[in-house]
């Protein structure tokens, strides 16, 4: 059941690999990487993809791998197919994310061709990793000796299981002194029922055992790909990423037949026909080599003009021949599950920063961008993403580049609305959710998207995760003993809207950094939800406004008059700050007019003077009531929104 959900959370990733180009590489060179190529049948290709959870080691494997094959210089940790903890700490990516290799197997006295797909372990770039797998025979399991199985690491084996990937489980970190290398072998065991005996011990970071048992692995154990040479060429389009140089760069993994350049070809999805300018194989980088076949990943240059043509799953199939040609199968395509409002803070021009803000979009195919209006804060965008990790680095990106330049709303999913005449609508935006009037009279139901989380945890922690979890309005559905040293794996159905809200954060301090989260859209389900407005001087700023459960709207409300008022300056007339959800009042605080002294300095006998003063203070009062909440300075909503 899993593995049929696995299969079905498929996500586009968020960054763009930028690639040195190899045309550096002397012709002599390039000549002599093709007819290595051509001297090694399909049987010896070996296509897999290394999964782990994060930090168990994906990375520096793979910097031995491409030593040992001499793809790079060995010596030091580079991480060369890393790009992750780049993107989190820059918000920019560096390297490609795919590589050939040549081994040669002194065993067989025979070359194989290996394409290593690197993958990050992350929930929301989850389909990273389900398209990796589409172009792998199998895939290397590694589990952190220190570590043990850890949420990604379930997760990650439910997908690669569900695409019928040979998996080879590796243990790793051999070499540290707390390795306990015993239960790790019992966990894999235990968990996802492959035999011990079939596990392979190695210290990435020393390189132990990479050579002398992994290597012969991967030879042996991964199957090589099916696809025929004879028939006619189609490719899948894995990935895409743009490049100033040449433009779009499609990564594709050709099933069947033969590619060259110059051929022309055309999509299956938009139709559209293109002439191949460059192909080749990235070793690592971008190494031309003229012609890709069956079996073999590799990048072509296809002169297309926008990157939104690239459209991951497609099928690429040579022009003219669309008929004998028999369609790929493809992925899903990703939706954005989480929202946030975007407004040029005080001062700040929209038309300037409309640019900027779609030229960041750009940058990232996964982020939805619409115009969007608000009362208070004017004219702006609503963004959408893939998840909470992407929505939060997408954010703190937005703010570190634009700061105070943007104000940014909290974050909000989808809901659904479903109505009594039958038609469903999805909204994307607090602003849109049904008045009181509406939900009595034409809404059925509302509901909210559900994850599946797993969790895993030290048992000490379980009090605590359990306890997070029932306040976060999770369902249990599942507890499983990994072994006997105290691990334990949790699965519960969760609300995305309680995700969204630091939960990960929560869990990792509840459990002081232990336990660890993955999870899957398992769809929506009817929930009682309400609106929560804050409303000033009895108009509501529409976009402070949230969707949320009604068990959290007295809490949340009380919470939010409070910390409105300690942004709001004294005014000159009394300011009403109210929480109303449900058309009723749940929380209110009053900030008392500021009555400007205005008598102060004049002498008592001086009537006619004083009298005018105070009807002018009048008037000035009157002026400000009539333009009512807007007179709050635009600090005070950023301040509000940044807790
Ligand atoms: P990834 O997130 O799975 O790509 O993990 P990385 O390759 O980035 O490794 C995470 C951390 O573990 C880094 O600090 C590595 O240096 C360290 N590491 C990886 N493999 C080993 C190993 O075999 N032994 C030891 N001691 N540390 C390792
Ligand atoms: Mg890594």
């Amino acid at each position: 059941m899993l593995a049929s959900q696995a299969i079905k959370r498929i996500f586009h990733r968020s960054w763009k690999p930028l690639v040195r180009f190899n045309h550096g590489k002397a012709p002599t060179a390039i000549e002599s990487i093709k007819k290595r190529i051509e001297d090694i049948p399909i049987e010896n290709y070996r296509n897999f993809s290394i999964v782990a959870h994060i930090d168990h080691g994906k990375s520096t494997l793979s910097d031995r791998l491409l030593e040992l094959t001499g793809v790079i210089q060995s010596g030091g940790n580079k991480q060369v197919l890393d790009r992750l903890e780049v993107e989190r700490e820059r918000g920019i990516t560096v390297k490609a994310q795919t590589c050939t290799m040549f081994y040669h197997d002194k065993r067989y006295g025979k070359d194989f061709l290996i394409h290593l797909v690197d993958t990050p372990g992350h929930v929301d770039f989850r389909g990273e990793v389900s398209r990796s797998y589409a172009s792998c025979g199998g895939a290397l399991l590694l589990v952190d000796a220190s570590q043990g199985v850890q949420a990604q690491t379930v997760a990650n084996f439910y997908l690669a299981y569900s695409m019928n990937l040979k998996l080879i489980p590796v243990i790793n970190k051999i070499d540290l002194d707390h390795a306990d290398i015993a239960q790790a072998e019992d966990q894999i065991e235990n968990t996802f029922e492959l035999p011990k005996e079939d596990t392979i011990r190695v210290s990435a970071k020393t390189g132990l055992n990479v050579k002398e048992d992994l290597l012969p692995a991967i030879i042996d154990r991964i199957p090589p790909p099916t696809g025929c040479l004879d028939k006619p060429f189609r490719a899948l389009l894995v990935d895409s990423w743009y490049d100033s140089y040449v433009g779009v760069v499609l990564l594709v993994h050709i099933v069947d037949g033969t590619v060259r350049k110059g051929d022309k070809v055309s999509s299956a999805q938009t139709g559209k026909k293109y002439e191949i300018k460059e192909i080749g194989i990235m070793f690592p980088d971008r190494t031309p080599t003229g012609i890709l076949s069956t079996g073999q990943v590799g990048y072509v240059v296809p002169g297309m003009k926008a990157s939104k043509d690239a459209k991951i799953g497609d099928t690429l199939m040579h022009l003219g021949r669309e008929q004998e040609t028999e369609v790929l199968p493809g992925f899903e395509e990703p939706k954005p599950m989480v929202f946030v409002g975007a407004f040029p803070s005080d001062g700040e021009e929209f038309k300037a920063l409309n640019d900027d803000v779609n030229r960041l979009v750009l940058n990232d195919r996964s982020v939805s961008l619409k115009r969007e209006t608000s009362n208070a804060l004017g004219q702006g965008w609503r963004l959408g993403f893939l998840g909470s990790l992407h929505a939060s680095v997408f954010r703190e990106r937005l703010e570190n580049e634009y700061g105070s330049k943007l104000i940014i709303t909290q974050p909000t999913v989808p809901y659904m609305i479903k109505y009594y005449d039958g038609h469903e609508r999805l909204i994307t935006n607090p602003d849109e959710f049904p008045d009181l009037a509406e939900r009595r009279n034409k809404v059925q139901a509302i509901q909210e998207p559900y994850v599946e989380a797993i969790m895993t945890l030290p048992q000490e922690y379980l009090g605590n995760v359990i306890k997070l979890c029932d306040h976060n309005r999770g369902q249990q559905t599942e507890i499983t003993y990994l072994n006997m040293t105290g691990q334990v794996m949790l699965k519960y159905d969760l609300p995305l809207g309680q995700l969204v809200e630091d939960f990960f954060g929560k869990l990792k301090s509840v459990s002081r950094g232990y336990a660890s989260l993955d999870y899957e859209d398992i769809g929506y389900r009817d929930s009682d939800v309400v609106k929560l407005e804050l409303l000033i001087n009895g108009s509501s700023v529409d976009a402070l406004a949230q969707v949320m459960h009604s068990s959290q709207v007295e809490r949340v409300g009380r919470a939010w008059v409070k910390k409105f008022k300690e942004y709001i300056k004294a005014q000159l007339f009394e300011v009403v700050i109210q929480a109303r959800a449900n058309s009723k009042i749940i929380a209110r605080e009053t900030i008392k007019a500021k009555r400007k002294d205005v008598l102060q300095k004049l002498h008592a006998s001086d009537i006619s003077r004083r009298k005018k003063l105070l009807v002018k203070q009048k008037e000035g009062k009157k002026h400000l009531k009539s333009v009512g909440n807007v007179q709050i300075n635009q600090d005070a909503y950023q301040a509000f929104l940044r807790r």
